[in-house]
């Protein structure tokens, strides 16, 4: 096997990925959990047949590559399966271990991305500003279809641009310069890592998780984000993830937030990787513990939604919450923003006959298998649409670039909101004057 991570951190403790994936015992109990066996029915897109195509080719005995690649690229890395599964298979561990072994497309691209965004952040500004400016003339769909992008390495963020329904004009750093929330870490009660979803693509969020936490936890501090290396962990090479990690976590340690703050983000699937650094530094005790001590300390900003301080907002009615994949299953805790959402619908909470269904987002998911993605996308509209929602919460990016999408195209009446814009905008109401309160 060729670069992999080789051990994994399951449910039961460290394994070795043979070890790990041959805890399957092909039950078959996660099948119709699994959002791409439901849609194709076929047995090589269930986590049974990828886990049995990953053993296949930990043993040297896999005989056809091709077919092998096509059914791990297209895992969601949902990890439905694993929430499901009694034998506690890590299979989103396990697929990207398999997409490791075939050696991935374009990987030395991601990885200078990542490096670009990690040590020329103002280069990578000024792509993302030419970006959204070809957005806005109407060139951004003619730069992909060029392959140009492509070509330099960015294709996905340029389809991921064109997909996002407006262009953002500012940065989050931008809209969060002086806001009277953020002060010096030393004193701050929690530290706001604005992950590159609402950094780049929707800092609305961003500025609505600040003025939220501000509101209902008091004073905090904003913390260099380098990018969490998730982009190269997922396509790219284990190395670059680990240098992306160690970057954040240095330069966290070297804020200074006192103890017991948490760093906070808005993105689940960021926020779940943050969770999961120690995985990176398996073999490495002395990273792995400043892991540990990082990942310990890092908070879902939906965990931090108390209902308290959190009034009805007569604007929103018939909500629906779609679970994120990394918020349910990444990290557990799908139920955490449900109090504060129920205060702000008051009763006009509804509920999705399956909320934890995929949308299709997925990161790149979306752009790379269309097809699948927008078949995915139809269903949840479709679960929208039965329950008669206005709007809907969903807490990672990538499910919120997605649904945006899917809503205006197929039932425009509802719209999306990541849970700290509805929280934020109920606050917004109750003060005349627009600023946030906390007098519950
Ligand atoms: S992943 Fe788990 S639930 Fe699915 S077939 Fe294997 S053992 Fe059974
Ligand atoms: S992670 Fe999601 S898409 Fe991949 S095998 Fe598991 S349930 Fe299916």
């Amino acid at each position: 096997m060729s670069e992999g991570l080789k051990h994994l951190l399951t449910a039961l403790g460290e394994r070795s990925s043979y070890d790990a994936v041959s805890q399957c015992s092909r039950c078959g109990y996660c099948e119709q959990a699994c959002p791409t066996y439901v849609a194709t029915g076929r047995e090589s897109f269930s986590p049974r047949g990828r886990n049995q195509l990953v053993r296949l080719m930990l043993e040297g005995r896999l005989d056809d590559p091709q077919s092998a690649a096509e059914a791990l690229s297209t895992c969601l890395l949902c990890g439905a399966c694993q929430t499901v599964c009694p034998a506690h298979v890590p299979t989103p561990d396990i697929v990207l271990e398999g997409r490791r072994a075939l050696g991935r497309p374009g990987a030395r691209l991601v990885d200078a991305v990542q490096r670009l965004m990690r040590e020329r952040p103002a280069l990578f500004r000024t792509l993302m500003g030419w970006g959204f400016r070809f957005k806005r003339w109407g060139l951004a769909g003619l730069a992909a279809r060029s392959g140009l992008l492509d070509l330099l390495g960015f294709g996905v963020l340029a389809k991921m641009a064109a997909d996002v329904e407006e262009a953002p004009r500012s940065t989050v750093d931008e809209l969060l310069a002086g806001r009277p929330e953020l002060g010096p870490a030393a004193n701050a009660a929690w530290g706001y890592f604005a992950p590159c979803g609402p950094r780049w693509l929707l800092p609305r969020v961003g500025e609505a998780t600040v003025e939220v936490l501000g509101a209902l936890h008091g004073k905090g501090a904003a913390l260099a984000n380098p990018c969490c290396g998730l982009l190269s962990f997922n396509y790219g090479s284990l190395d670059e993830a680990r240098a992306s990690a160690r970057a954040v976590i240095e330069r966290a340690e070297a804020a200074g937030l006192p103890a017991g703050a948490p760093v906070v983000g808005d993105c689940s699937s960021c926020v779940s990787f943050l969770k999961s650094y120690p995985q990176l530094f398996l073999g490495d005790p002395a990273w792995k513990a400043r892991a540990e001590a990082f990942a310990a300390r890092v908070k879902d900003v939906v965990e931090l939604l108390p209902a308290a301080g959190v009034p009805k907002d007569p604007g929103v009615n018939a909500l629906v919450i779609h679970d994120a994949c990394r918020l349910r299953h990444g990290q557990g805790c799908a139920d955490a923003p449900r109090a504060a959402l129920k205060a702000v619908a008051g009763g006009t909470l509804k509920t999705l006959t399956k909320p934890e269904h995929c949308c299709g987002g997925a990161g790149a998911f979306a752009f790379v298998h269309g097809e699948l993605s927008e078949e995915l996308l139809k269903a949840k509209v479709a679960d929208i649409a039965d329950a008669q929602a206005r709007v809907v919460a969903a807490a990672s990016t990538s499910c919120l670039v997605q649904l945006e999408r899917g809503l205006n195209k197929y039932y425009s009446s509802c719209r999306v909101a990541h849970p700290t814009e509805l929280v934020a905008e109920s606050l917004r109401r109750r003060k005349p004057d627009g600023a946030p309160g906390n007098d519950g």
